[in-house]
């Protein structure tokens, strides 16, 4: 297997129907995407200062825990970073793609019997939030670094079935750690916006222990 171009892998065919649903059914709060792609990043500063414990120079380089929302209004963009843990690329093309989360199926069987209702809620409890990005992006671009990798990754997915694998330049990387950059959907254009952001991030990440900054992109 060639690890240095570009791979198309197919989802795990429960990761698709997740997928499906989440884009059909469970658009009652769309909001929660931001809260997910948060704690995300917030265990992944978690799980580095567990693996520094034991390894040090993990953390040497690279700053205090720290997340950062960028938003590019003008590019209808919005990216949530963070100099955590990071992910090899086997480990995203597990996480990200293959391997169906233990909550999958048991997420899409509450769903379907809430008819799309609770749906929103139900997503941060069955473990299946990075996939909730695609309830308000065309397309969602994840770059990462793992700690103490001279590697970067890029994973970038429509949300359709589908995802690539392929290496990214480190000057285009979080120097450790991961950036998810989401392609804003016509209709969600608003999770661009500062206030909406402000609003949100105040309203469901105000618990996060990891720093949270708001960058605007100039337009
Ligand atoms: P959960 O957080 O409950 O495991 P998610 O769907 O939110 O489920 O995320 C799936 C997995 O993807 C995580 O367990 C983690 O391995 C990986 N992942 C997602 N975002 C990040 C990130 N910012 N840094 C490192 N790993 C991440
Ligand atoms: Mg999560």
């Amino acid at each position: 297997m060639s690890t240095a171009t570009t791979e198309n892998r197919s989802f795990e065919a429960d990761v698709s129907r997740l997928l499906h649903m989440m884009v059909h059914s469970v658009y009652s709060d769309r909001d929660v995407f931001l809260r997910e792609l948060i704690s995300n990043a917030a265990d992944a500063c978690e799980k580095l200062r567990y693996e520094a414990i034991a390894t040090p120079a993990l953390i040497e380089n690279g700053g205090k825990p720290a997340i950062t929302i960028a938003a590019d209004p003008e590019a209808g963009t919005l990216s949530i970073s963070d100099n955590g843990i990071g992910m090899s690329r086997d480990e995203m093309i597990e996480a990200l793609g293959t391997i169906a989360r233990s909550g999958t199926r048991a997420f899409m069987e509450q769903v379907e019997a809430a008819k799309g209702k609770e749906g929103a809620q139900l997503i941060g409890q069955f473990g299946v939030g990075f996939y909730s990005s695609f309830m308000v992006a065309s397309e969602v671009d994840v770059v990462s670094r793992r700690a103490g990798s001279d590697e970067a990754w890029r994973w970038i997915s429509d949300g359709k079935g589908e995802f690539s694998v392929s290496p990214a330049a480190l000057d285009d990387a979080p120097g450790r750690g991961t950036r998810v950059t989401l392609k804003l959907l016509e209709d969600a254009k608003t999770y661009a916006e500062r206030w909406t952001l402000e609003r949100i991030v105040k309203a469901q990440s105000g618990h996060v222990p990891v720093p949270i900054a708001l960058v605007e992109k100039p337009g």
